[in-house]
């Protein structure tokens, strides 16, 4: 039984990034004093080198989203090598464009597709694939960050709080804003505001739960508005953004 948290702690990672409305995010994040982790596709960073610089500069951590976001399972060792390494590339100009020391090297999958399924909340880490991407995460020194009290079951069942690329508790269903997307009845705005109330702690909707922080997961290419609309219930239902430690 874990005790219940002073405070329930979200950690803000922002998928698919840098979207057309980057910059309109950075700056709603910086007016909230809302910490985040941008995780970026390396084909989407070349036209907006300079708005990421400015937010590296904000504080912000840039991380590695793959190149332009294959299903991991689906390429060879090979290609998913050429996919970290381009945007590895990428990210590390910009950090050094923007003169700011590099905290740690952080990697999202695409689709949290670690590399044999789209399978959610689990993982094969005897798979002979999955431990070839990990193994191409360690050489470049991708690390999890110390994301502190996520006590979820689950959570570390699947191996998440020991792999090198990040997952996430709760993923905000935001991507279910695209128009042909129906997902399990997630369609607009208000059914995924109202699925943040829901009280499924080890299924992946424990946001009312007092034991365990989250890592939470959105993206940038959905409407500002929605955007807004999503960060402030999490701030209404008492979540504090912070960044981990990266030690
Ligand atoms: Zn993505």
């Amino acid at each position: 039984m874990v005790n219940k948290l002073n405070k329930k702690i979200g950690y803000l990672t922002i998928d698919d990034s840098p979207s057309e409305n980057f910059e309109e995010v950075v700056n709603y994040l910086v007016e909230m004093h809302i910490p985040a982790i941008f995780f970026c596709e390396g084909r989407k960073l070349g036209n907006r080198i300079d708005f990421v610089i400015d937010a590296i500069r904000k504080g912000f951590i840039i991380g590695n989203h793959s190149y332009n976001h294959p299903n991991f399972s689906e390429i060879s060792l090979n290609e998913a090598k050429d996919q970290i390494i381009k945007t590895y590339a990428i990210i590390d100009n910009i950090y050094k464009q923007a003169e700011v020391s590099r905290l740690i090297k952080v990697f999202r999958f695409p689709f949290l597709n670690n590399g044999i399924s789209n399978e959610y909340q689990e993982c094969d880490w005897n798979n002979e694939h999955v431990r070839g991407l990990q193994k191409i995460l360690k050489v470049f020194g991708y690390k999890l960050p110390k994301f502190k009290q996520i006590n979820y079951k689950w959570f570390k069942k699947a191996g998440f709080s020991k792999c090198l690329n990040v997952d996430c508790t709760y993923d905000s269903f935001d991507w279910c804003l695209k128009e042909d997307e129906e997902c399990f009845g997630y369609h607009d705005l208000h059914t995924i505001l109202d699925r943040m109330d829901e009280d499924v702690p080890e299924g992946g909707r424990g946001l009312n739960n007092p034991e365990s922080n989250e890592i939470i997961m959105m993206h940038n290419w959905i409407p500002i508005e929605d955007f807004k609309a999503i960060i402030n219930k999490f701030l209404t239902k008492g979540i504090e953004f912070r960044i981990p430690e990266f030690n």
